[in-house]
């Protein structure tokens, strides 16, 4: 199981399923594995049938992901080690809705790849996003797709 958290967002992504929140309560849900201090909730999950928690010690600020069934059954507990944007996890989904050839028509492979570095929030050529950004109403005016990036 592949977990991932926004902590900004409260987002869990289980197997890059997203997991909105149903609710932000805090609660006492446990006991830290690695030094025994209180796991007080972050965040509630519908999840498979059940629910997932996320949680975070108190005192080490590790975090967890804690399963239950839907009947409050403990279902078992992973660590959360890696973490997401789901801002940037959303544009990337998005450009990869976008066909291809779409893209092509309107951007150079510069530009292209400029906004992806944008929407993965890394490092880009600052001028080829600009040129990008300027050609968004074409693209919009030519297939119906408002790029937002
Ligand atoms: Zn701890």
């Amino acid at each position: 199981m592949n977990i991932k958290y926004d902590l900004e967002n409260n987002v869990m992504q289980i197997d890059d399923i997203d997991l909105y929140p149903e609710n932000l309560d805090t609660n006492f849900i446990g006991i830290c594995n690695s030094c025994n201090s209180d796991v007080i909730s972050l965040s509630y999950h519908d999840h498979d049938n059940g629910m997932v928690v996320a949680g975070k010690c108190t005192e080490c600020d590790l975090l967890y992901a804690i399963f239950y069934d839907n009947l409050w059954n403990w279902q078992g507990e992973e660590p959360i080690v890696q973490f997401f944007d789901i801002d940037n996890s959303n544009s990337i989904k998005f450009l990869d809705s976008i066909d291809r050839k779409k893209l092509e028509t309107i951007f150079t492979p510069a530009e292209t790849t400029a906004m992806y570095a944008k929407a993965r929030g890394e490092k880009y050529v600052r001028q080829y996003l600009y040129r990008a950004r300027k050609k968004y109403n074409d693209f919009y005016e030519l297939f119906g797709i408002q790029i937002n990036i």
